[in-house]
């Protein structure tokens, strides 16, 4: 499976310091910063620092240590936006899109946490 990874797109550069985020957590190989137009009260997306254009992409070609880095930081943004139900708080739901059908508008692997109010259903029919 060959995976395409466009250097310049807006995560590459914000990875390289071009462009600013608001940066929730930075950890060896993730970075975990909030989404510019946030569609829940907290929306953070966290991406793995190296080159990976989705999940599976990830799961194909990442180390050991980058993956349950990445998995621990999401985790870790769960907590950090006080929405971990394992702490008595309301919840979150990740997302992770990818491709054209998945509607990914940035082809760098990220995962939303989304929390901070009741996120309804998970997806509409058709
Ligand atoms: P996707 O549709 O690829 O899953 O989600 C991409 C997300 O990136 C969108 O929620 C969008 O608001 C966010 N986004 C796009 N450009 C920027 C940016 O320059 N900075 C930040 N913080 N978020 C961005």
């Amino acid at each position: 499976m060959a995976y395409a990874y466009d250097n310049e797109n807006i995560f590459a550069r914000i990875l390289r310091g071009e462009i600013p985020c608001d940066k929730v957590l930075e950890t060896d190989h993730a970075l975990a910063f909030r989404d510019i137009a946030p569609k829940t009260p907290d929306h953070v997306l966290v991406i793995p620092k190296g080159a990976y254009v989705t999940w599976d992409h990830f799961a194909a070609k990442a180390s050991d240590a980058e993956v349950a880095d990445f998995v621990r930081a999401v985790g870790k943004v769960a907590q950090m936006v006080d929405a971990a139900p394992g702490d008595g708080k309301n919840g979150y739901r990740l997302i992770s899109n990818a491709g054209t059908d998945g509607v990914q508008e940035v082809p760098h692997l990220h995962v939303h946490v989304l929390a901070g109010r009741p996120l309804g259903w998970m997806i509409r029919p058709g």
